[in-house]
């Protein structure tokens, strides 16, 4: 076997494939219970008498147990480390926990593994450029007008993305750290809609004259103009949540690191403890007259609890794989309801639907 440093380049008179070696989960070498319950649910189906088993058409798909020694041989068994060939396209991970599988429709193998040096150079450029930035404008032993870094390029649309893509990194860093700021001080309490931007304004403390159009207004016009900031800034903080494209950079929600809690929804007298609202219906005001309005029969027939037997391995809970859905603290809220995680391809919005035809069924 020989590694391949760039996936660009076609491999000549050599075979493709993906290896996996792994100390803590090995790939069961034989057909097993474990193996199957780490293939997707695409390439299994039930037999007559109640079991699972590997569809037919998805057999040549398996990964094939072999041995490797140090020097990448495919030696006999026991004479290397144990490990798992996949030779045809990258259909599932076979690591247990990580759950990512691709459908069989996606072709692209370059689609399904980014690595960092082939597709996130301008991230990397602006990370170094950040960090010596930092570091300049900390040398106290350079004049001031010399702490800068210049930064030479053959092309002008690549210096223009990549002085785009550092402007709107540092946006983005100083708006995060900003929240991040703010919400620590409120504590566990956190912060509310009403009091975010000005919260996030106090912790961005920023001077006057470095967001003022006019630095030398005063009085009314001062608190005008700090009002107006205070809006920008509620709606570039709401506007950094919805699902967008910064891969390397997800929102902050996504990673995990900022919690929403909805007002009134749980606790003593929260909505969802109101049973006969979520069993019966409930009163609307129209301009005339009381009307009552039935709840819809998909609510009704979803109580509280989940009634899911817990290990009950048949329901599967597909998402995109987002990385609140991967987190650990959703891994084990999918597991206490027994629900077994799947992830939908990268980069396949469409496939969201499949969510809510799952729950539906
Ligand atoms: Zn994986």
């Amino acid at each position: 076997m020989e590694p391949r440093e760039d996936r660009r380049q076609e491999a000549e008179g050599l075979e493709e494939a993906y290896l996996y070696l792994s100390e803590t989960a090995p790939w069961p070498r034989a057909m097993s219970p474990e193996l199957l319950s780490r293939l997707p649910s695409f390439m299994k189906e039930p037999t007559p008498q109640g079991d699972e088993r590997v569809r037919a058409d998805s057999r040549g798909d398996l990964p094939e147990p072999v041995f490797v020694d140090s020097g990448g041989m495919i030696v006999p068994e026991d004479q290397g480390l144990p490990a798992a060939l996949i030779h045809r396209n990258f259909l599932f991970c076979l690591e247990p926990t990580c759950g990512v599988a691709y459908a069989k429709t996606q072709r692209s193998e370059k689609a399904k593994l980014g690595t960092l040096g082939v597709d996130n150079r301008s991230t990397a450029t602006t990370i170094l450029a950040v960090r010596s930035l930092i570091e300049l404008q900390a040398d106290t032993s350079l004049k001031p007008e010399a702490r800068k870094l210049l930064s030479f390029t053959d092309n002008r649309q690549d210096a223009s993305l990549q002085a785009g893509h550092f402007n709107d990194f540092s946006q983005v860093a100083l708006l995060r750290s900003a929240l991040h700021k703010a919400t620590s001080a409120k504590g566990a309490s956190g912060l509310s809609h009403g009091g975010l931007s000005r919260g996030v304004f106090e912790a961005l403390s920023m001077r006057f004259d470095e967001y003022a159009a006019d630095p030398e207004v005063r009085g009314p016009a001062r608190a005008a103009t700090d009002d107006e900031f205070r809006r920008v800034i509620d709606y570039y903080l709401y506007r950094d949540l919805q699902r967008g494209w910064r891969v390397t950079a997800p929102n902050l929600e996504d990673c995990g690191l900022l919690q929403f809690e909805y007002e009134g929804l749980v606790g003593t007298d929260g909505l969802l403890g109101e049973t006969e609202l979520w069993t019966q219906g409930f009163k609307i005001r129209d301009d005339t007259e009381d009307r009552f309005l039935e709840t819809p029969a998909p609510l009704r027939l979803c109580p509280a609890d989940l009634p899911l037997p817990p290990g009950n391995a048949d329901v599967i809970l597909r998402t995109d794989d987002a990385l609140v859905y991967a987190s650990d603290h959703y891994r084990k809220f999918a597991k206490s309801y027994g629900l077994r995680q799947e992830f939908t391809p990268p980069h396949t919005p469409e496939q969201n639907g499949s969510l809510n035809r799952s729950w539906a069924r």
